[in-house]
Formats: structure tokens, sequence, C-alpha cells
């Protein structure tokens, strides 16, 4: 058997690792590059022909562990690609916009080419085309929680819980090759505890080989409740100084989160009553397959559906579809918040919303996600003097707020606590989705710690197990 790390490896996007054994090819995940300095490698030849690869198993829904699978397909990719429910109907919409934004990209990049008189690194070609999506898409393969799938002949799946995102999982694969029989376990991202809508991590059976992320392997997070406290102040003090409220915010999952923190901070009267846009075609149509797959809520959220709640909705919600919608929000007088992506400000409507809002000291521009670096939140974040949206130079005056603990995914202590929980212990552990100095300092704790070996392999790195 062998695995070869094709993404993630010592960054945290681009997710994708194939595992050869007894002839077959299957892919774990096929993410997008979403680093600006990886994403050349988004146009880079697959490594092997993708007709030679059998099966994609998806562990989640988000673009760095799915945006790929379009130019996969369009290359020759033939196979099933299996993920839960969940995860194949919120891949979808992901997909579809991703391919949307690939074209307004190519679009965007002429223009400004041709305007600085500069001659293209790729041609003006999208990466992949509404087209491309929707046949993937076709090839999407819906499997269960907790029931073993042959994949291919001699390897068995089993999806568990990871606690992430809705429909999040860990897989973990049982191969027989002649008469040995080997394990291997990929975290996925792992999730929280606790964590608003969905239901926590559950432990997976243990492996010989276990694949695990460290994002977050040099920190901790802070806890739910001080979420709570924290957008609850920001709310109210956003509310007195009379500005908007204005939350970058990705569509899947953290859009929701924030949709459950203002429904229970509303109902716990913690928060005045506050007109909320949820400004993000893509995030409403996520918020309805949330609905449609309450049985993954967790207990918490379910008691409230069955007192006649929905844990993400509350009156004062506002679904904002189209542009004319979102364009009217911003005439509105007095206090609203804002809810729209890209999450970390690349693109889409929350930029008009900055630049509405940025240079009014009275409104709060709220960070609740991770921002890469080169991105313009990240840029944000370091409060600088100003800073040019859509062309313009802009004040930056509003205030800028952030708050950490929303993260969906496990900190170092939880990533520990679910390494705890598993059994047997794996005899090796390879650490991706980090950035290059966490996985290595992870891999490094955790071979003192636990007396495995454990390491963080490179990118294209082949290892034979
Ligand atoms: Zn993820």
């Amino acid at each position: 058997m062998k695995l070869t790390f094709l993404g993630a490896a010592r960054n945290v996007t681009g997710s994708r690792t194939m595992v050869e054994t007894g002839g077959s090819r299957i892919l774990i995940d096929c993410g997008y590059f979403q680093e600006r300095k990886f994403q050349d490698r988004n146009w880079d030849e697959f490594p092997v022909p993708p007709s030679s690869i059998d099966v994609v198993l998806l562990t989640h829904a988000h673009l760095d562990h799915t945006g790929l699978l379009p130019r996969l397909v369009a290359q020759g990719f033939k196979g099933k690609i299996l993920g839960t429910h969940a995860t194949c109907d919120i891949a979808a919409i992901i997909l579809r916009d991703s391919a949307r934004l690939q074209q307004e990209d190519v679009r965007q990049k002429q223009k400004r080419h041709q305007r600085e008189g500069r001659a293209p690194k790729h041609p003006y070609r999208a990466l992949y085309d509404p087209d491309d999506a929707e046949d993937a898409i076709q090839q999407f393969s819906p499997v269960e929680f907790q029931r073993p799938v042959e994949i291919v002949p001699g390897v068995s799946a089993v999806w568990y819980e990871a606690g992430h995102i809705l429909g999040a999982a860990s897989i973990r694969l049982e191969v027989t090759e002649g008469a040995a029989n080997k394990s291997i376990l990929f975290s996925g991202d792992v999730g929280r505890k606790d964590m608003p809508l969905i239901r926590d991590p559950v432990t997976p059976h243990g492996a010989d080989t276990l694949v695990m992320e460290s994002t977050y392997g040099d920190r901790d997070h802070d806890s739910e409740v001080a979420i709570a406290d924290q957008l609850a102040k920001v709310i109210n003090e956003t509310h007195e100084a009379g500005g908007n409220l204005v939350i970058p915010s990705f569509a899947v999952e953290r859009a929701q989160d924030i949709l459950y923190h203002f429904t229970r901070l509303l109902r716990a009267k913690k928060i005045p009553p506050t007109l909320v846009f949820l400004d993000s075609p893509m995030a409403v149509r996520v918020t309805e397959v949330f609905k449609r797959h309450e049985s993954l809520f967790d207990a918490k959220s379910r008691a409230m559906l069955n007192q006649g709640e929905h844990p993400c909705d509350f009156p004062g919600l506002k679904m904002a579809r189209t542009r004319e919608q979102s364009k009217a929000i911003n005439q509105i007088k007095g206090t609203i918040c804002v809810i729209a992506g890209s999450g970390m400000c690349t693109g889409g409507r929350i930029k008009h919303h900055l630049l509405a809002n940025i240079a009014r000291p009275e409104s709060t521009i709220l960070f609740v996600g991770y921002q890469a670096e080169g991105t313009l939140g990240r840029h944000i974040l370091r409060k600088p003097d100003e800073v040019r949206i859509h062309g313009q130079m802009l004040p930056v005056k509003a205030r800028i707020a952030q708050i950490q603990g929303f993260s969906g995914h496990a900190d170092r202590g939880e990533l520990r606590r679910w390494l705890d929980g598993l059994d047997p212990k794996p005899s090796r552990i390879f650490l991706n989705h980090g950035e290059e100095g966490v996985a290595k300092g992870f891999a490094e704790a955790l071979t003192k710690d636990y007396g495995i070996e454990t390491l963080a392999p490179e990118y294209q790195s082949e290892i034979d197990l």
C-alpha cells in the first residue's frame, strides 16, 4: 500500500491524498489550493492520469477538499465520488459557486491585464466551467454514516461523524492485501464538541496508520460561552454607536453558526431585536440544506425544533438573494447586521458592505473566521490607516473586531483528546492540513508525548506502508 500526499501537505488547503493498493487508486478528497502562493498547483497536471483513479472519497464539502473535482472529471475521472448525503448536497452548491467564480475571475483578470498591458501566466481560461461542475456532481454517490461500503475490491470504507461542518466525516479504510489486513484512518477536518447545530465528533475505530489534520496544532480556542458573550457585546456596542455590524462569513457552517447565536441571544433577550441580512445566495442555499438534514443536528438544536423554534431562524432575519435586495440593504437607516461572503473578503457582496461601512466610526467589521495571509480580510485585521476596496482608497475608521473561538477545527488539546480516544492506537501518524511550522511543531510534540512516529509529509511525497 502506498500513500501520496498531493495537497494540504505543510499547508492548509488543497487536501488530496492518494492510496494505492492491490492495483486500485483511491483519492481521499480533491481540494482546491486557496493560498495565493500555492494557487498555481491548481493548474498542475494530476500526478497520475485521472482515468486511472477508481474512486474518490470525500471527508466533507469544503472547497479545499472538493474544489478540484470538476477538473478531475473533465480530465477523465469516471468513477464514483462518495460522501455523506449532506456532504454531497453542500458540495454541489460549493462546486457550482466555484465554477461561476472561476469564470468571473478570468473575466476580471483579462480586463486588468489589458488595462495594465500585462501578459498572462496562464491562458485566459477558467480552471473549469459550470458544465464541468455539473458533470462532477453527476458522479456523486451518497453514503450513510457508520455503514461500511466496499469501495474497490478488497477495500471497505466507513464514514464517522467529524463534527466539523454538516455532513463532515473521518474516513477509515480497511484494506486486505493478500493475507494481510491493514487499516488507515483519515481524520478529515476534526471539529469540536458543543459546536452550534451539529453533533460532536465521534471516536472512530482506530487504525494502523493515521492521517490527521493539524490546522490548530499550535493553539487553544475560546469556549462557546465566551463566543456568545463576545458576540452579544459587539452587537450591543454597535447598537449604542448607531452603526452597522458587518460580518464577513463563509457560506457553509459559519453563517449558520452566527444565525444560531443570534437566535439564542435574541431568545435570551441579551441583544435588542436586530434586522439581520444573510446577504449571500450561497449561504441562503446552504441554510436550506441544513433545514433538510435536521436529523444531523445535535440534541440542543433538535430540542429547539421540538419546541417549534428553528435554531437558525428568528424574526428580523432576511435572506437577500438578488442583487437588488443586496443593494437595498445599504439604504436602511439604523443599526442592522449584514452577514456576507466571501469569508476572507477576497470577493463577493461583502466588499460592497465594507465600502459602505469601513470609513464610518460608528460601524463594526467583525471577523469570525480564519483570514489567510495575503487576503483583504487579513489586511483589514491589521487595522491599516486606509484600504483599497473596488479601486477606492478609504480611511479605516470602523471598529475592527474579531472573535477567535468560532473555529470549526479542533485545537491542539482537542486533537490530542480525539487521538487519545482511538483504539487501537496508530503505529504511525502523518499530519496534513496545517501550515508548515505548525504541522512540524505538532509532529514533534506528538512523537515526544505519545512515542508514536509522527511526520508532516511534504507536497507530493510518497510513503510505502
Ligand atoms: Zn473543512
